[in-house]
């Protein structure tokens, strides 16, 4: 399955805070999608605020394994 970079781009902060090294979110989504980087490198995600979203995105990336 291909993963759908919109599908991910719902689930990030959507802050463009560029602490994963992307200038965006969208471009993040877009290395992800292609899993040309990994979710860890999104130091956001790993906060409390955004757990639910972290945990749909890993559904995700291992849907997407499968
Ligand atoms: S670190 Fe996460 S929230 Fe910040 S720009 Fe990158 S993907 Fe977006």
């Amino acid at each position: 399955m291909k993963l759908n970079v919109v599908e991910i781009l719902k689930n990030l902060p959507k802050t463009n805070c560029k602490e994963c090294g992307e200038p965006t979110c969208m471009a993040f989504a877009a290395r992800l999608a292609k899993k040309d980087i990994e979710l860890k490198a999104c130091p956001p995600l790993f906060t409390s605020e955004y757990a639910a979203q972290r945990e749909a995105l890993e559904n995700l990336l291992m849907g997407a394994v499968a």
